[in-house]
Formats: C-alpha cells, sequence, structure tokens
C-alpha cells in the first residue's frame, strides 16, 4: 500500500494555513523532525493513517545517522535484514541486501529506496534545522521555527532526532587551528576524502574509529592511532547473502518479523542457557571460539549465559578475548595496550571489527596511548602529545556523540513555563522514551529511556505506539495530549533504579560520561525491551492513561 497517496485523499487535521504568521507549506497534522530511519518509519506509519505529515531535516538526504556517518568503513553491525524496516513484506522481498552486515553506501541506498517507493519524498523537506519549537496552548498546536526563517506550525511534533547525531569534538587547544584536512566521522562530507599517501590520524579507538583504520592503512602512507581507552573488539564476522540464504529470508519473513518484533534486544539470535562457570576448561574454550567466529551482537546475546551478569564468567570471556589479541598483534607493546584493562566485556559498547588488529602489524600504522602521553594540542600541522609532535595531512575525529539527550537539547523546545533544557537540566525525564510531562503533542520516538539492543526495533515499537496513541486521540476528537507527571516520576525512577544494578558500566556514553559537565543519568533503559513493551501493552489496554486527553 501506498500510505502517501492514501493521505492526500484524507484533509489533514487542521487544514490550510489561516495563521499569518505560518509560513511554510499547508499545516501538517504532524510535523516530524529528523529523516533518519525512525522519523521515515514515523511518517510512513502516519501518513497510512491518513494523518498529514511535513518531515523536515537538516541534511540533503535521508538516512540520519547513515547519511552523516558515510566515512570509510562505516557498516552497520547488526544483521542488515533485521535493522531495516519491517512494515512492509514487499520491501523486505523485493530490497536484496549483499552482504549480511552492510556498508554505509548502501543503507544509505535503502533508505533512499524506501522513500522513493512509498512517495514519502515530497513531505520531507531538506536542508532545515529547528531552531525552536514554542508550544501554543489556545490553537493547540506548536510553532516550529526553521533556520531558514520560516515557522511550521503543526497540531503534533514528533521529534525522531536519533541518539547518535550530534558529534562530540573534545576542547583540544588548537583544534580549529588545524591546517590540514579534517572531520569527525559523525559529519563526514559527501565529496570522498582522498586518503592516498597522506600521513592520517585517527583520534579515538571505539565502534567508529575502529572501522576507519583498516580501510585507511592500506592506502595511506601513515596513519597513527590516538587510543585513550582500548576497548573490548571481536570480529564482525560480515559476508556475503547468498542466493539461498536470500530465498530463506524471504521465505522465513513472517516468522522473523516475529521475533524481531518481540526478542528482548531487538535480534533474532537464540540465547544459550549454558554458563561459562560450569563448563569445562576444554569447553569453555570450544564455545568461546565458536562466539569469536560468530557474526556481529552474538557475541552478546548467543555467549554463555552467565558472561554479560557474572564478572567471573566475563573475566574468562575477556581473557580469550586477550589472548586472541596477543595472537594476532606482532608487537607485545601494542597487543598489551589494545587490551582494555579498565572495564569489563560490554561495560561499555563493544566494537565489531575487521581487520583491526591485524592493521598494527602494518608498518605504516602506529598506536599512540594516550594515557602515557597524553594530547597537549593541535598545532596547525598536526598532533602533539607529550612525547612531541607528529605531523599530520589528515586527522579523523573518532570521538563520539552527544548521546541520547543531544539533539533534543538543541531544539529550543518550550512549552509555557517549561523549557526543555531547564526541566531536563539533571538529566532527562520520560514515560517510556515517548513524551515528557509539560511538553503537550510533543514525542520523541528513538530518544532516551527507551530500551538497549537493536535500534531501529525498540523504536518501531515507539512510533507505533505514537502512532496508536494520535488515532485514538483523532477518534475522540481530541487534539491535546499530555503525560501525567506521576507517570513520568515512576518511568524515570525506574530507568534510574535500573541504571544501579545494570550490566552497563557507569563510565560511558549511556550514562553521558563523556561529555563534560553533562549530568551522569542512564541515558537508555536497562530494563530493556520487555519492560518497554510490557508497558505499551498495558497503556493500549487501558486507553492510554499515562496521558490526560482533551
Ligand atoms: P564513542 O563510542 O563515544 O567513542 C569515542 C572515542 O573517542 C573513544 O575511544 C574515546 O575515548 C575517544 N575520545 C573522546 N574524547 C577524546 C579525547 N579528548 N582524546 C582522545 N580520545 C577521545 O563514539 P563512536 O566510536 O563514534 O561510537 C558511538 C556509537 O555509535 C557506538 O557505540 C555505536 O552505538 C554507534 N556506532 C555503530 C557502528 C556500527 O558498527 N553500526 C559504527 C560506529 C558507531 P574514551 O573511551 O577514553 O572516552
Amino acid at each position: 500500500m501506498n500510505p502517501a497517496a492514501d493521505a492526500t485523499s484524507t484533509p489533514g487535521e487542521l487544514g490550510e494555513p489561516g495563521d499569518p504568521a505560518d509560513t511554510g507549506p499547508p499545516r501538517p497534522d504532524v510535523l516530524v523532525v529528523g529523516a533518519g530511519m525512525t522519523g521515515v518509519n514515523q511518517a510512513y506509519r502516519l501518513l497510512e493513517e491518513g494523518f498529514t505529515v511535513e518531515v523536515v531535516e537538516a541534511g540533503d538526504g535521508v538516512g540520519g545517522t547513515w547519511f552523516w556517518n558515510r566515512y570509510p568503513g562505516s557498516r552497520f553491525d547488526s544483521e542488515s535484514y533485521t535493522y531495516g524496516f519491517l512494515f512492509s513484506e514487499e520491501l523486505f522481498d523485493e530490497w536484496v541486501w549483499s552482504e549480511h552486515f552492510a556498508g554505509q553506501p548502501e543503507i544509505e541506498r535503502y533508505v533512499n529506496h524506501v522513500v522513493d517507493k512509498f512517495d514519502l519524498r515530497r513531505h520531507i523537506t531538506f536542508g532545515v534545522r529547528v531552531t525552536a519549537a514554542q508550544w501554543d496552548g489556545e490553537s493547540c498546536t506548536w510553532a516550529v521555527t526553521l533556520d531558514d526563517g520560516t515557522v511550521r506550525r503543526a497540531r503534533h511534533l514528533i521529534a525522531a532526532t536519533g541518539v547518535l547525531s550530534v558529534p562530540y569534538l573534545p576542547d583540544i587547544p588548537g583544534i580549529d587551528g588545524f591546517a590540514g584536512v579534517a572531520h569527525h566521522t559523525g559529519r563526514w562530507p559527501a565529496e570522498p576524502v582522498d586518503f592516498t599517501g597522506k600521513r592520517v590520524a585517527i583520534v579515538g579507538t571505539s565502534s567508529s574509529g575502529v572501522q576507519v583504520l583498516p580501510v585507511v592503512a592500506p592506502v595511506a602512507e601513515s596513519v597513527t592511532v590516538y587510543q585513550r581507552t582500548a576497548n573490548w573488539c571481536t570480529p564482525l564476522n560480515n559476508s556475503p547473502i547468498t542466493d539461498e540464504e536470500q530465498a530463506q529470508l524471504r521465505a522465513d519473513f513472517a516468522q522473523l518479523k516475529q521475533i524481531l518484533d518481540t526478542s528482548p534486544h531487538g535480534f533474532h539470535h537464540t540465547a544459550v542457557e549454558d554458563t561459562a562457570l560450569d563448563a569445562s576448561a576444554e569447553e569453555r574454550e570450544a564455545f568461546f571460539e565458536r562466539v569469536w567466529s560468530s557474526p556481529g551482537f552474538r557475541k552478546l546475546t548467543s555467549n554463555y549465559a552467565d558472561v554479560l551478569l557474572d564478572p567471573e564468567a566475563n573475566e574468562l570471556w575477556c581473557a580469550f578475548i586477550a589472548a586472541k589479541i596477543r595472537s594476532i598483534v606482532d608487537d607485545p607493546v601494542a597487543a598489551e595496550a589494545l587490551i582494555p584493562t579498565d572495564h569489563r566485556y560490554a561495560q561499555k559498547r563493544p566494537p565489531f571489527v575487521a581487520g583491526y588488529f591485524e592493521a598494527f602489524n602494518l608498518p605504516n600504522v602506529e598506536l599512540v596511548d594516550l594515557r602515557a602521553t597524553p594530547m597537549v594540542r593541535v598545532t596547525r600541522t598536526g598532533i602533539e602529545t607529550t612525547d612531541g609532535e607528529r605531523p599530520f595531512d589528515v586527522i579523523v575525529w573518532a570521538t563520539g556523540f552527544d548521546f541520547g539527550t543531544g539533539a533534543l537539547m538543541r531544539l529550543g523546545v518550550r512549552a509555557g513555563d517549561h523549557v526543555l533544557t531547564d526541566d531536563w537540566a539533571d538529566g532527562p525525564a520520560t514515560w517510556a522514551g515517548v513524551q515528557c510531562a509539560g511538553f503537550p503533542n510533543f514525542f520523541f520516538p528513538g530518544g532516551p529511556h527507551a530500551a538497549a539492543g537493536n535500534n531501529p526495533r525498540y523504536n518501531s515499537d515507539q512510533v507505533e505506539f505514537v502512532t496508536d496513541l494520535l488515532c485514538a486521540a483523532r477518534a475522540a476528537g481530541e487534539t491535546r495530549i499530555e503525560l501525567d507527571p506521576a507517570a513520568e516520576q515512576r518511568w524515570t525512577a525506574m530507568v534510574d533504579r535500573g541504571a544501579q544494578s545494570s550490566a552497563f558500566g557507569s563510565d560511558n556514553y549511556y550514562f553521558g560520561s563523556n561529555i563534560p559537565g553533562k549530568p551522569h543519568r542512564l541515558l537508555l533503559n536497562a530494563s530493556g525491551r520487555p519492560k518497554l513493551l510490557k508497558t505499551f501493552a498495558e497503556s493500549r489496554a487501558h486507553d492510554f492513561p499515562e496521558f490526560h486527553r482533551s
């Protein structure tokens, strides 16, 4: 079905603009901010339900994360077919992913295909950024100011702005004065960056930085990797999807969708009941070997049941990885530096790699341990650490993001006395990561506090919930949907309680610790998707009691 075609024949709830302050196209029922995975999903679902929708997007194209993070080596680490949209079997059938973990160009092509297939592009305004959003209680609408000077007015405002969309550049003296080429992985330019014969620095050794190194090292004159904290990297184990596998995926769509719609982590991986501590040393070694060779996140989801829960079991898995690193990296000093010593496996989000450790055996790759020789400044020509300056042509800043709340806090959202940046000054307060009290008709699926796991899956849960809530309000002739503060308080307290006992370490971006001055609060939800799904089911069953509707 083509929801966009349907939507044009269904008049919008608000009709045409009548307010002279409107400077945009006809008023939509819903203004969606962001044309990434969540924004496209949300727009599709609302159009399908007959709402009028405008999407505003800062980029020149769709894809969100997969539009901005076009750095060399950027690719999925969730299986492609578990990350994509599941709202159309026809789409699933016709799209052929070339690899189990697709690269960024293919992912961007996919999102473009989806937008064109369902005729969503004409609902999207590209190249505009929201600078302010003001709730008008009289008309029950949001007035949203864009950086092109225009104002949009819509009944509902849905910020699908993502959790990893505001890049973080550290405050290092001289960082703006570098005369060479410098890019953050999260704002990688569309024009290709030529690394051939160049002296390259990569700063940051987490999920992004470790993807860049193996792609750039073979062509660059030299690559210097600046590492502050080593990470527990394991192989992605990517491979092409064969015709037989593709046929099987198609045949299994209903079953796969059912699993992905309900699994605790949003993957289709089967959990293991055996425990590391109950296995013999030989059994464990053989099992860990199989896990090491398994694709992607199975290192977490299909590992021994106690690896993420019991520090002793976790230590056994870490020792196995450490031995692998020592066996791959020729230089024993580099090998030791690449083995984490300050956190257990999965206390930080573990990266998945292809040829990362092997790259350190190349004669043109050097590892700089910033714990031993901290960075002092960026000069016009390079980077200076306490052991001197190294000259570079290109610096890749793989230094992460203002996770969870970064984009929402930059939207300038206000409703009456409520200013989002004030209300969240000590960290976000939400109900199920979809709304916060004091901001009627403002939703943020894909934002903080929802769950943890394969993002598009639990973000889809939120999209479906918001869609159902808007449908229920429309059916009842209601124009205002406002979260009860008690519901927000309950959910936020649950998130904070879970943070105390969660398997996540607390010194990482999940807690905002990577951003100087950011409140130290869990930005995910350690109770995970089961809690989210149960909460949504109960809310639906009782006609959304967490919300005041009028
Ligand atoms: P990140 O995990 O936050 O890592 C940032 C890196 O920069 C860390 O190594 C950090 O070191 C380093 N860093 C930060 N400030 C620094 C400074 N002042 N000096 C030196 N180093 C500094 O960011 P990311 O690698 O971009 O990944 C973010 C998330 O994006 C991932 O967790 C994942 O969810 C997603 N992602 C996914 C994929 C994929 O495969 N699908 C690929 C890339 C990213 P410290 O650890 O010491 O702070």
